[in-house]
């Protein structure tokens, strides 16, 4: 494909792209040809990028924050400057449509702006001493040199994520990133080094993922953990951490209640869930919404509007003008799709819209609206990550907190209401991280972002994202 870049990893600086470890093939799924191939990161390139992270972290946490901010602006201006280049690549790999792989790319700038910014604020403070002549001062310093592990939905927003908050923070990072997806991280590590990030502060690499993880994080070096993807992946790797205490940040599959109660417009609250079920890569997002419960006096228009508006999307190849939603990422995601459906089928749900794949070729799925669909469906209790919106009815406030609390998940949640009173009792009751009424965004650069429960531990996004990459440290002196 010829705007496909050829593939490499990125070590101190140099491009790698070849290996004695093995190589794997990375594939559109719009057609599924095959765009390029990837090679796997070696022993000994793991070990090169664990010293050059730990070399350049000697000289990097010593920047001053306004210095490292300058460099973070340049990688911001930089990277909006390449959207056009980058996009198409994303959407080549990934294949949300070229719309979304722009606007997920200017997020990813502004990211690193934000960081740029608040790497400035990373405030200690001057506790009141006992004694006199004594001063008791606390100092946030970077935490070291840390691991980025990204996932396939968001290839340059994640990395982006992972990447600018270490940076911020002092630290370095070195980003294992998709390798279903790994071009978008590899023109984003190579934008830092053009804006001027020394080699060595970001090292990107890529391999057989149990065998990247495990390495780099049995080793001294690596003092920091970022992790997005799957619950039993997260929880994997936080047993890896405990063996030598690394910190982690973990972000990890939820499955998003959407509450539309009666008093709510059922019309507005379907075009605005819509958007973020179905347009936002076809639902393969950590927070879209995938249970839906509303109320009894406005269930039939709810459902009614959200079919109208799953049937009238534009699927098709997200390099199209006119696509409005793309493939699913992986094959893997088409055979969920067709379990899930089938199951809640089987336990009397009835298919409003979709409920099929698309097409002989490229991994496409109808935008699917189910109703009356059973708590005993598996897309009830299995995240969906995909074009799924599964509609149930219920009467009462009480009863569909315990419904929507039900799960292990807990990360995002959503309620359609006019009433303040009622949006009270929905924010303190519902279990979880990210809490949205009347719109359905969940996440800015400047807002924590993160789970309860087995959504995650830690957060990014907002101070607390740059906190995650800094320790505290107590200094006291007294006066002679
Ligand atoms: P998976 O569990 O195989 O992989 C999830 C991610 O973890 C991938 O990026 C993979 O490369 C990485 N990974 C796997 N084993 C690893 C290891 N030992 N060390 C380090 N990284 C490792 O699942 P999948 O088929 O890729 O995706 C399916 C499910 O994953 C989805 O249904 C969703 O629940 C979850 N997911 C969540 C997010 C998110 O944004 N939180 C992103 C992608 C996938």
């Amino acid at each position: 494909m010829s705007n496909y870049p050829a593939l490499h990893m990125i070590v101190d600086g140099r491009a790698i792209d070849s290996s004695t470890a093995g190589e794997q093939a990375v594939f559109n799924p719009a057609t599924e040809e095959r765009l390029g191939t990837l090679a796997w990161a070696t022993t000994e390139h793991l070990d090169d990028a664990l010293a050059s992270s730990a070399r350049a972290y000697q000289t990097w946490k010593l920047v001053s924050a306004q210095d490292r901010g300058a460099l973070l602006h340049k990688v911001a201006d930089l990277l909006i400057e390449r959207i056009p280049q980058i996009a198409p690549v994303l959407c080549l790999e990934q294949g949300k449509s070229i719309r979304e792989a722009a606007a997920e790319l200017q997020y990813a700038a502004d990211i690193f702006s934000y960081c740029a910014e608040e790497g400035k604020r990373t405030y200690g403070r001057i506790i009141p001493s006992r004694t006199e002549g004594h001063r008791q001062m606390v100092f946030k310093r970077p935490i070291g040199p840390s691991l980025g592990l990204s996932p396939w939905n968001f290839p340059g927003l994640v990395p982006a994520r992972k990447i600018a908050m270490a940076l911020a923070a002092g630290c370095t990072c070195i980003l294992k990133a998709s390798e279903e997806t790994p071009a978008t991280a590899m023109m984003i590590v190579q934008v830092c080094h053009d804006a001027g990030i020394p080699a060595g502060v970001v090292n990107l690499v890529f391999g057989d993922p149990p065998t990247v993880s495990s390495h780099l994080m049995d080793s001294d070096v690596i003092r920091k953990i970022s992790f997005t993807g799957s619950i039993p992946v997260g929880k994997h790797l936080a047993k890896l951490a405990s063996n030598r205490l690394q910190r982690c940040t973990l972000e990890l599959g939820g499955h998003a209640p959407v509450i539309v109660l009666d008093d709510a417009d059922p019309i507005y609250a379907a075009r605005v869930a819509a958007s973020a079920k179905f347009l936002r890569n076809a639902g393969q997002v950590c927070v879209a919404p995938t249970r839906f419960f509303v109320q009894e006096g406005v269930y039939k228009a709810f459902s009614n509007a959200l079919a109208e508006i799953a049937l009238s999307i534009k699927v098709g190849n997200g390099l199209d003008a006119d696509t409005e939603m793309g493939p699913l990422a992986n094959e893997r995601r088409v055979d969920a799709m067709q379990r899930l459906v089938e199951d809640a089928r089987a336990k009397g749900a009835k298919v409003l819209a979709g409920g099929h794949r698309v097409g002989q070729k490229g991994y496409f799925w109808a935008p699917t609206v189910l109703s009356d669909v059973d708590s005993s469906a598996v897309m009830m209790n299995e995240e969906p990550f995909g074009p799924l919106a599964p509609i149930v009815p219920f009467s009462r406030i009480e009863e569909v907190l315990v419904e929507a609390n039900r799960l292990p998940q807990g990360l995002a949640a959503y309620a359609f209401t006019d009433s303040m009173t009622r949006a009270s009792e929905i924010a303190e009751g519902i279990e979880a991280g990210v809490v949205t009424f009347n719109h359905v965004t969940a996440a800015l650069p400047e807002t924590p972002f993160g789970g309860v429960k087995e959504s995650g531990d830690g957060r990014e996004g907002g101070p607390e994202g740059l906190d995650a990459f800094m320790v505290t440290r107590y200094v006291s002196e007294a006066r002679r």
